[in-house]
């Protein structure tokens, strides 16, 4: 390390840079560590203020002569919006990618080889290229390499749900320039994979924080799927009219008809996936991070990286991998810390579905068994009649009190004794092998159990098994809570093409009735009206907010046109000028001075500069 320079103090730069008051939770204590030279493994979740645990450091390095931070950043597309923010708040920081022409990246690469820059944001892959470890070796023996940055570490490791070959090769960067301290940030990790992060980055010697997962201001509800897609209109309809979302889909396909059908009902939605024409996909993200209340139906691949705060919501139409996925697409909403509400619908068919895609996958028995017991901790949450915070932070090694801000807690749901019905079901898989060894799917189970005259009951007989109509007294819906169950808690396998079932070990156990089942009560589709949201936080939508008296309410107004106007001639989203929650702070507390309006959350030295006396014109205005 060089020689010790005297540091600029981290929270002036916080208030002064960024107009914020106070760090929030461990973001002292990591930037005090990195700012000082340690190396840091920051595990935060999504929306809890990581870009701030490198930038601030970066920016007290920089003023007191340790030179460039290196920023490794999967998404080369979202670097102009990141690059533009820091601009705005008056830091020197540029990106380097292949989007660029040759002048542009050679009056950059000019600035960070001057040591000028405050931050460079780099894609993986530029790391590797012997151009760029030329001029990264020419700063540091020049002393002016002051830290690697290094975002979605959890892309690192082949455990995550996100791996990238390209960035195994940042092992190199230790290797290079050992001396140069590190910061790894990540928004997923759970045991296997942070033992990971640690190995393939070497950062044994880093220290490791870990802030609460809790995101308190998103409210968790899990639907069982009834007809799906009437689900979620409803849901947007009765509770995020106009407002920003995102919808998850697991196809291209449904994610484009997903998109057709909500436009038909009104809903200005957009489509997203891998498989589109990158210059139609990057114009939807672009109106989506722009443009006031798009809901973007997507595959995953959307979104890892977008830092739109005023999202209210995410919805999934199909089950995520594992609870790591969950956790990061959801926590995409309230990054503002606004009510936001993460939907999802689930059924038999997801269970099915996700069993069969890693059994038919390609990887080891080690890998896929590591998988399914991931994939059964999403299950359980998703079936689970208790708080579903409560088991979100256990999974992630934190003990919480019921939360008060989810479905079930909200509106505990009845419970039924299924152990006799799950003891039926697996008898009759049973009866089934004993009849002619063959194998059959859920469908055909339910049928037989609750003694439908189908074609295939006839052709196999089934009407003379013992087992025939013994549960005629249970609702399809309900066989179908049932099934899920036993699959969930892996009494069950399904197999093959047609997800036939069978028994596994553990079934002898509820066969012997020495196992207990309880299952939620099937829920009518009845929506719960808006009164019942009392949960934590006060709701701002981005239409209207019942928090601002109506002439406040107009300063709100005239403010967001005036920074629409100002976001299109810097081409940039509107929130990096801005964001909400500044604007209505501003529009609430009505400053008359520069002076005022210096003291609002969000208004640092730059941007007062900047904007202030315009602001004030546009708040005298009215
Ligand atoms: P992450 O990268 O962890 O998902 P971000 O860095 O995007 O989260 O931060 C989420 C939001 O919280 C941003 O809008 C950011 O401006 C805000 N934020 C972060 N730290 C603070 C703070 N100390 N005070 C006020 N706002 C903050
Ligand atoms: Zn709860």
């Amino acid at each position: 390390m060089s020689p010790p320079k005297h540091h600029p103090v981290p929270i002036h730069i916080l208030q002064e840079v960024f107009g914020y008051s106070a760090f929030r939770g461990q973001q002292a204590a990591i930037v005090e560590h990195v700012t000082d030279g340690g190396d840091a493994l920051v595990l935060m979740p999504t929306g809890g203020g990581k870009s701030l645990c490198y930038q601030v450091p970066a920016i007290a390095r920089q003023r007191a002569g340790h030179g460039v931070t290196v920023v490794v950043s999967p998404l080369i597309a979202l670097m102009h919006d990141q690059v533009g923010a820091l601009e705005e708040a008056g830091v020197h920081a540029a990106f380097l990618n292949s989007t660029q022409s040759l002048e542009e990246a050679q009056a950059i690469e000019r600035e960070m080889l001057a040591g000028r820059l405050s931050l460079l944001y780099a894609a993986p892959e530029r790391l590797n290229t012997p151009r760029f470890l030329a001029q990264l070796t020419s700063l540091h023996e020049r002393g002016l390499l002051s830290l690697f940055a290094i975002d979605e570490a959890h892309c690192v490791s082949q455990w995550g749900h996100d791996f990238r070959s390209e960035y195994l090769s940042l092992s190199l960067l230790h290797e290079r320039f050992p001396d140069v301290p590190r910061i790894a940030l990540t928004a997923t990790a759970d045991d296997i994979t942070r033992a990971d992060i640690i190995d393939r980055l070497q950062l044994h010697e880093a220290r490791v924080f870990i802030d609460s997962f809790d995101r308190p201001n998103i409210r968790y509800l899990i639907v069982e799927k009834d007809k799906p897609r009437e689900q979620l209109l409803r849901f947007i309809q009765d509770d995020h009219d106009g407002e920003a979302g995102v919808v998850y889909c697991q196809s291209r396909k449904k994610v484009e008809e997903t998109a057709e059908w909500l436009r038909a009902e009104g809903i200005s939605a957009l489509a997203y996936h891998a498989g589109m024409d990158s210059d139609v996909r990057m114009r939807h993200q672009d109106r989506f991070l722009r443009e006031d209340g798009i809901v973007m139906v997507a595959t995953v691949a959307f979104g890892m990286g977008i830092d739109k705060p005023d999202v209210r919501f995410v919805a999934h139409l199909d089950l995520p991998k594992n609870i790591e996925g969950y956790y990061q697409e959801t926590g995409r909403a309230g990054r503002d810390g606004e009510a936001a509400e993460a939907w999802m619908a689930y059924g038999l068919a997801d269970v099915v579905n996700q069993r069969r895609m890693i059994d038919e996958s390609p990887s080891t028995e080690e890998f896929k068994q590591v998988q399914r017991g991931k994939l059964d901790a999403l299950l359980a949450l998703a079936e689970a009649t208790d708080c579903r915070r409560q088991r979100l932070l256990a999974y992630f090694g934190e003990d919480s009190e019921p939360c008060g801000n989810c479905d079930n807690c909200l509106n505990p749901p009845a419970t039924w004794d299924a152990t006799e019905a799950a003891r039926m079901a697996l008898s009759c898989i049973y009866r089934f092998r004993q009849n002619g060894g063959q194998r059959f799917g859920a469908g055909h189970l339910i049928d037989v159990l609750r003694g439908k005259d189908t074609e295939k009951v006839r052709q196999y007989g089934h009407q003379h098994l013992s087992t025939w109509a013994i549960g005629a007294h249970l609702s399809e819906q309900q066989w179908r809570a049932v099934l899920r169950q036993l699959i969930a808690l892996g009494h069950v396998v399904t197999e093959g093409e047609f997800s036939t079932l069978s028994l596994n070990e553990s079934a002898r156990g509820v066969l012997k009735g020495e196992v207990e089942l309880l299952l939620r009560q099937p829920t009518a589709p009845a929506r719960k009206g808006k009164t019942s949201r009392s949960g934590t936080g006060s709701r701002r939508t981005a239409l209207a907010d019942p928090d601002l008296a109506p002439d406040a309410q107009q300063r709100f107004e005239s403010l967001k046109a005036w920074r629409a106007e100002v976001a299109r001639e810097h081409g940039l989203p509107a929130y990096v000028i801005f964001q909400n929650v500044t604007l209505a702070e501003m529009a609430r507390q009505h400053p008359r001075t520069l002076d005022e309006l210096s003291g609002i959350s969000g208004v640092g030295a730059k941007k007062l500069e900047a904007y202030g006396e315009d602001l004030l014109r546009v708040l005298d205005a009215r």
